[in-house]
């Protein structure tokens, strides 16, 4: 189950400040779903709108971040309050939360802009609520943009992570030539950081968890385990592997179509839950029939993948992508998905309305569950004379379907400057 997308109030007992200052907690009639991390340029209409009664931000150490919106005239000046989350004992989806600061803006243009830095240890979760003298800011956020800036390195290392039987990919490949395809690849799309080298690692060879994970038996994500991440495996005890990027490579994925997954923007490098980028070595088709993939189809999932690692969109959005639901708690559940997020909001990706109104990806609503800020690649077989081969991003990395595996895919300049910055952001 992922719940990282939706958080609980609970009451906030203490209402001023030492220094006597007001505070304006998130509200506590909402539920709070909507959350934004640094560098997305999607239009995030929803976060716009609940900046007031509070959203989650997603705040790194030592980064330096600017949040900022268009000036409503008609009101007053806005204050920013930023809060703290933590976990409750005992309750997976409650938080508590206490206040970090309270900033006023500076007047950029016609624009509020509110700096901070970040100085947790961790990456966290602030809450935020826009205040004028104590009560909720009624005026219009509009044209929402939060940038962050980190002072880590460009530089990152994968850790490729063999679970349970492989056989060879379509080509031949073993996974040794696998991981050199790999790294070479990875290098040539992802042009604008330094990709230090690949590592490989075994699953049944783990210091302590190699027994959970046995080398003869064929691992499904989904089915194998609950965790469709196996997030355990990531942050390889061991130096130099454990800051990589954890790319689990299994026998297949326990979803038709489905070559690989990944959250969109995990935030973390090493350890951690659901941190990890998933990919198949076969794809299952609706059929029940195991299909086995070309070493550049499983290649490609992987760069893909990494692109939503790194806080990539698709580059036009799929009704999978805007369906996303998250678990409240007793089985309840908030819809997470943005309806203004059709598309990447980056000026130099093309856009496909088609995608989004084809439908192609409709599911049932239960698939959904569970499901938030979990981002696919797709490979439907038969695709021939499908109107997707008009589509002006075909040729982007970010595509959210595989159409022709000849085509010759790239990450555009203004996704590549995404990526490193969310890499300089996340420490490692
Ligand atoms: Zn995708």
């Amino acid at each position: 189950m992922l719940f990282w997308g939706a958080c609980l109030l609970t009451a906030c007992s203490e209402l001023v400040d030492a220094d006597s200052e007001r505070i304006l907690p998130p509200d506590p009639e909402r539920v709070v779903v909507h959350k934004i991390f640094p560098n997305d340029m999607a239009k995030n209409d929803s976060v716009a709108v609940n900046l007031a009664r509070g959203i989650m931000l997603v705040v790194h150490p030592k980064a330096s971040y600017q949040l900022s919106f268009e000036v409503d005239s008609t009101q007053p000046v806005p204050e920013l309050q930023l809060f703290r989350t933590f976990p409750i004992e005992g309750e997976t989806n409650r938080v508590g939360y206490t206040k970090v600061r309270t900033l006023s803006p500076q007047v950029v243009g016609n624009r509020y802009v509110y700096s901070f830095v970040c100085q947790e240890n961790k990456m966290s979760i602030w809450f935020t609520t826009l205040g004028v003298d104590g009560n909720y800011y009624e005026g219009k956020v509009k044209d929402i943009h939060f940038t962050g800036t980190g002072i880590y390195n460009d530089h990152f290392s994968i850790n490729l992570i063999a679970v349970g039987s492989l056989r060879k990919t379509e080509d031949g490949m073993g996974i040794d030539q696998l991981s050199r395809k790999m790294l070479d690849v990875f290098r040539e799309k992802f042009y604008g950081v330094t990709i230090d080298t690949i590592y490989v690692r075994y699953a049944h060879e783990h210091p302590t968890l190699g027994s959970k994970y046995p080398q003869d038996k064929p691992w499904v994500a989904g089915a194998s385990s609950k965790d469709y991440f196996v997030s355990e495996l990531a942050g390889w005890p061991e130096d130099g592997l454990r800051n990589a990027l954890s790319i689990i490579l299994v026998h297949g994925i326990n979803e038709d179509d489905i070559m690989g997954f990944s959250h969109l923007f995990p935030g973390i490098l090493g350890a951690g839950k659901e941190v990890s980028v998933v990919i198949g070595e076969n794809v299952r088709r609706s059929s029940g029939e195991m299909e086995q993939l070309s070493s550049k189809s499983i290649v490609m999932t992987a760069v893909h993948e990494t692109g939503h690692f790194f806080g990539l969109r698709h580059t036009s959005t799929t009704r999978r992508d805007l369906s996303q639901v998250a678990m409240l708690d007793e089985g309840e559940s908030a819809p997470v998905g943005d309806l203004s997020n059709v598309e990447d909001g980056l000026t130099d990706t093309p856009f496909c309305r088609y995608v989004l109104e084809s439908g192609l990806y409709r599911q049932a609503g239960e698939q959904e569950f569970a499901r938030s800020d979990i981002f696919f690649l797709n490979s439907p077989k038969y695709l021939a004379k499908s109107k997707l081969y008009e589509c002006p991003d075909l040729e982007n990395i970010m595509f959210p379907v595989t159409v022709n595996e000849d085509i010759n895919v790239s990450f555009s300049k203004q996704q590549m400057e995404l990526v490193r910055s969310s890499l300089m952001i996340i420490p490692h």
